[in-house]
């Protein structure tokens, strides 16, 4: 039976999009972009009413090569007009490059299995909770507001199922050890939207208030599906990348983040402000996906906003 609950409930709201495109979209990309290529980037991104960007990331050079220059990019992105700067950390050493940096947020990782936890990680479930606590709270103490992001939410490459019962506890442990804010990630792409339901039940029961942010990868084309309902749930915050860029490494062939121009239509139109200019998203799209010199997974740019809007010689 049809439900009678419109897809998306929240017209006439607005919802934070956080530009995930310079951290997890290059991150994953076969190409390395310039440092001065993703200054650029995030210049486009900002001039596209960007305002919440994780912008790198602090993690080991040999583990990420791609996120080597974290120092210059955080050295060369354009301040004021209220943007934010999100630096990903894992460890301690991370915060202090990230503090030192200047970044304005730290978004911190926890994974939801045992065995993705350690191989992703190289430490068990409670040790990265521990890890987690002794950051926030290193953070928080020098002014900078932490999100935990709560890895393989939906599930495991490793483990398969995750029990929304269990992220629901470790969402719990996160807010007591100091989040500002949950992010429940779909780092596989495999969630549905009756698992959105499912986790927002369980989080909300764990916490009722707290600022609940979404990072959905559309690996098997379920990525927006996800995301609307999660702002239908009261989501305040969602993760995309622009042109969808990223891949996911668990899935060599997959596409990479929901695309911040296509997510940012389907809310526009769906009556929930996110502050974008969709054109100025679909340039800046298209300058990164010239960097990395591939055809962009994000639709918008080829098809053409409606009404009226975009011209066609965007495409890609
Ligand atoms: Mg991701």
């Amino acid at each position: 039976m049809p439900s009678e609950r419109p897809l998306v409930d929240a017209a006439g709201s607005a919802v934070e999009i956080v530009e995930v495109g310079p951290r997890d979209g290059l991150q994953n990309e076969r190409t390395l972009v310039s440092t001065a290529a993703k200054i650029a980037y995030i210049e486009a991104l900002v001039a596209a009413g960007a305002r919440r960007i994780e912008a790198t990331s602090f993690v080991h050079p040999k583990r990420v090569p791609r996120m080597a220059d974290a120092e210059e990019v955080m050295a060369g992105v354009p301040r004021g007009d209220g943007v934010r700067y999100i630096g990903l950390v894992v460890n301690e050493r991370g915060l202090d490059r990230a503090l030192a940096a200047g970044v304005d947020e730290v978004n911190v990782v926890v994974v939801a299995t045992e065995t993705f936890s350690q191989r992703n990680q190289g430490m068990s479930v409670l040790e990265g909770l521990r890890s987690f606590s002794s950051i926030s709270a290193r953070a928080r103490s020098s002014g900078l507001r932490v999100t935990a992001t709560v890895g393989a939410s939906f599930g495991c490459p490793f483990e398969g199922e995750v029990d929304p019962a269990a992220v629901g506890a470790l969402v719990r442990s996160c807010v007591d050890a100091g989040a500002d804010e949950i992010a429940l990630a779909d780092t596989i792409g495999v969630g549905v939207p009756s698992d959105v339901a499912r986790l927002v039940a369980e989080v909300r029961a764990v916490t009722t208030d707290l600022p609940l942010r979404f990072h959905f990868h559309n690996t098997r084309n379920t990525g927006y599906a996800n995301a609307l309902t999660a702002v239908a749930l009261g989501a305040s915050a969602l993760d995309s990348s622009t042109g969808g860029i990223g891949g996911c490494p668990f899935a060599p062939a997959a596409t990479g983040n929901i695309a911040t121009e296509d997510l940012a239509y389907a809310l526009r139109r769906s009556g929930v402000a996110t502050g974008l200019d969709l054109a100025a998203l679909v340039s800046a799209a298209a300058l990164i996906g010239g960097e990395l010199g591939i055809v962009l997974p994000a639709l918008l740019g080829r098809a053409g906003d409606f009404p009226a809007g975009l011209s066609p010689e965007r495409r890609l």
